[in-house]
């Protein structure tokens, strides 16, 4: 028979006595040692989960375990106070439990590691800002009354102000696993779900503590805080335990959904309205405390948003730069192309230096593609862009002008010239192929379609003369409406008509 999975074991083991437990009396000592008996079994499932976990993924699940453990001595410690009748605070269990507190922090941090990214940093600034929030809202609310509490020792004054710290922490802990790119499933949800239920308990005892001078906590959070036992114990049980102990993937997206929009904004505006708040109720250790968070998260925000602006910049980048290239061969595409030979045109007329306009063209690619298939044809269009790209060396312009056509842009170069650095594209052609190429020199007050169309000629002439050789475009005789001088516009992207017959 198959052995039922032992997270399922530890999550029905762990919340069959709860119903029982829910039935005594509050307070009782029947329901402090019913509480601690689910604790312990939380506990002996989380060490039986432990041991089943691949050695390399032990480290961090050993420490969440050891929080287990000290939480679970400080219940026992706080107990046998309970059953003496002993009340003193702060006690033995309290420096169990921060200890516990600690343990968790670091087993939790060891958990959702992740390599370093920019996106990483990011969320690590959401993060920042949430934790920043939340510590200036306990730090008025709970942790400021606590340390100014005239009744109670210094210790004690302390212990009370360091609860409530731990919990920023988890809060913490909380932003970080919500926004873990391994994935949710597994034992991450678990995880996340225990830390819910202890920060919320948390919050609520300190809420409660300082609304209603009792030390018996209401059932909701003995509630809570058995969850958080039970849901460790399911998460280390759980089979995705191993996983999330392993580094998660590089995050891909900057992450920033609506839902976490609203989060930041609300984290973000939450210490300057708290602010206002206590400068209009004249509470003044309150606005140092809310002014100093303020200028956090100001601070923080700016540094997200300069992150952000900075990724923007990176893809626009990027988007430029595909938008320029040919993907096929990273060479420069045709919009590229008609810039480029714009430019040269005008350059070449402005300081009357000589231009050659070349186009390359593949002989009988159809025919190769046709015996070797399209993929290896694609392989020859990347080596022999590559190839000549190489033979033509700096200072030359090679585009992809569409197909397995090409075009040259050989500034200072006149056609002898020209000719003789073209006879390395003739050599380098890969894969025994052959090329035809024309070109063509750019006469005084020619446009750039005119050049081009000359080279297309001497390309087309190349091809009937036999292919595998450079044709040279005659001087063009000048026609009656050709302008003369410098200015050479801007061509028109323009489709080559079809020579026929090729
Ligand atoms: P010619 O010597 O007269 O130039 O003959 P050709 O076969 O090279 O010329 P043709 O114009 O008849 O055929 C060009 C072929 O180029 C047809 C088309 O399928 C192929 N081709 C165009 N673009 C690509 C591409 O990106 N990849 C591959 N593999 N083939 C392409
Ligand atoms: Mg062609
Ligand atoms: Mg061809």
């Amino acid at each position: 028979m198959r052995r039922a999975p032992l997270h399922l074991v530890a999550l029905v083991a762990c919340l069959l006595p709860l119903p029982g437990y829910l039935l005594l009396e509050p307070g009782s000592t029947a329901e402090l040692v019913g509480y601690v008996v689910v604790v312990l079994l939380a506990v002996a499932f989380t060490g039986a989960g432990l041991r089943r976990l691949p050695r390399g993924a032990r480290r961090p699940w050993l420490l969440v375990g050891a929080c287990q453990a000290a939480f679970a001595v400080g219940e026992l410690v706080w107990l046998a106070m309970a059953l003496r009748g002993v009340e003193t605070y702060p006690s033995a269990a309290d420096a169990v439990y921060l200890t516990g507190y600690a343990l968790l922090v670091a087993g939790v941090l060891g958990l959702v590691r992740e390599p370093a990214s920019r996106h990483r940093r990011g969320a690590l600034l959401d993060a920042a800002i949430v934790t920043t929030s939340v510590a200036a809202l306990v730090g008025v609310l709970v942790v400021l009354p606590a340390a100014q509490d005239g009744g109670s020792s210094r210790a004690a004054q302390l212990v009370a102000a360091l609860y409530p710290l731990a919990d920023v922490a988890l809060v913490h802990l909380l932003a970080r696993t919500l926004t873990w790119p391994g994935g949710r499933g597994g034992a991450l949800l678990p995880l996340v779900l225990a830390l819910v239920c202890t920060v919320c308990a948390d919050f609520g005892w300190s809420a409660w503590q300082a609304a209603v001078d009792d030390t018996t906590a209401p059932r909701w959070m003995n509630l809570a805080w058995l969850l958080y036992y039970v849901l460790v114990a399911v998460a280390a049980c759980s089979p995705g335990a191993a996983a999330l102990a392993s580094p998660a993937p590089p995050r891909r997206r900057a992450g920033l959904t609506r839902g976490r929009l609203a989060v930041l904004s609300l984290a973000a505006l939450l210490p300057s309205l708290l602010l206002v708040g206590s400068a209009l109720l004249g509470t003044e250790q309150h606005v140092v405390l809310l002014g100093g968070a303020t200028l956090v998260v100001v601070a923080l925000v700016l540094l997200r948003v300069a992150d952000l602006l900075e990724l923007l910049r990176q893809q626009a980048d990027q988007l430029a730069e595909q938008a320029r290239t040919d993907p096929l061969t990273g060479l420069a595409n045709r919009r590229t192309w008609d810039h480029a030979l714009a430019r040269a045109c005008a350059a070449a007329a402005a300081r009357g230096l000589p231009l050659s306009v070349a186009l390359v063209d593949l002989d009988h690619f159809k025919r190769f593609n046709d015996t070797h298939g399209h993929p290896v044809g694609d392989e020859l269009l990347r080596e022999a862009a590559a190839a000549w790209r190489e033979a033509l060396g700096a200072g030359v312009v090679l585009a992809r002008w569409g197909g397995e056509e090409f075009a040259v842009l050989l500034p200072g170069l006149g056609a002898a010239a020209a000719t003789a650095r073209l006879d390395a594209v003739h050599a380098s052609t890969p894969r025994g192929q052959t090329c035809s190429i024309g070109v063509a020199v750019l006469e005084a007050g020619q446009d750039p379609d005119a050049v081009l169309r000359r080279a297309d000629e001497a390309l087309y002439a190349a091809k009937r003369a036999g292919r595998a050789r450079t044709e040279v475009a005659p001087a063009a005789p000048p026609g009656p409406g050709v302008p003369r001088g410098p200015a050479v516009p801007v061509p028109r992207l323009r489709l080559r008509p079809r020579a026929p017959g090729r």
